[in-house]
């Protein structure tokens, strides 16, 4: 289970079913928090995690969110075993370093696109980050693409309702496409850009991971959508 994988690989065979081969066990001694207030996500005295970083490549935003919300939870998700080994070793390095500190985030060695519902309950996120997504530049690989219509009702299923959803990239086809998407998607509305000017968390896309940072050196342009999880008109 421990194969190397291409940064754009998603195949089948990549990750194993099993969700205890995928870090679980770390991820669940990783979570342990020293402050466990989060009210929203406290379920019979379990703190449970409430932002997830999809494809979270270095780590970058998590460190960054970190300290931000030191009563949330989070977690990365990341496909390469390598690159979440060393997501691992970094939030070990920043806890050494700073004590008492970076305990609420953790990382997962998963495929995100399979496994996403063995890991949070219905409506457990109240942030889900797709931050320079691999952008599956061919027509045939585009199901590859880790926001599309279908992957959507799941992340939907797993956000809260008034949860947002925040995506980045610097390929303008993939960020209309993204946009496309969520804009097709009934359980998705677009946050207004007054309402995203005052949101904090916003300002990190950009340059908040390592993938932003390489953008922002070679000036190149970024394509953003933010959208909120909102509840189905069916349902009132
Ligand atoms: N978000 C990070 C950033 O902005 O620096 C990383 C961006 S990188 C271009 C895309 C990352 O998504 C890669 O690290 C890749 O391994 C990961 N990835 C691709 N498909 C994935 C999947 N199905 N599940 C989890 N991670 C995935």
């Amino acid at each position: 289970n421990d194969k190397e994988f291409s940064r754009d690989c998603c195949s089948e065979e990549c990750v194993s079913k099993d969700p205890s081969l995928n870090h679980e066990a770390d991820f669940m001694e990783n979570v342990s928090v020293k402050n466990p207030s989060e009210v929203a996500n406290v379920q019979r005295g379990q703190p449970k995690v409430s932002f997830a970083d999809i494809g979270c490549g270095f780590g970058g935003l998590l460190v960054k969110l970190s300290p931000m919300f030191p009563d949330t939870l989070m977690v990365g998700m990341e496909l390469r075993d390598k690159v979440s080994e060393y997501v691992k070793d970094r939030i070990m390095a920043l806890r050494k370093e700073n004590p008492g500190q970076y305990q609420n985030i953790s990382i997962i060695r998963t495929n995100a696109m399979k496994y996403l519902q063995n890991y949070f309950q219905k409506g457990q996120l109240q942030k889900m980050f797709f931050l320079f997504p691999d952008p599956h530049f061919k027509e045939r690989n585009h199901r590859r693409r880790v926001i599309s219509v279908a992957l959507l009702a799941e992340y939907a299923h797993v956000m809260a309702v008034g949860g947002i959803l925040y995506t980045i990239t610097d390929v303008q086809d993939l960020g209309e496409w993204m946009k496309a998407c969520l804009d097709a998607h009934p359980l998705f509305e677009e946050v207004s850009s007054q309402e995203q000017e005052l949101d904090p968390v916003v300002t990190l896309l950009k340059r908040a991971t390592e993938e932003g940072q390489k953008v922002e050196r070679n000036s190149g342009d970024t394509f953003q959508s933010v959208y909120r999880r909102v509840a189905s008109s069916s349902a009132g």
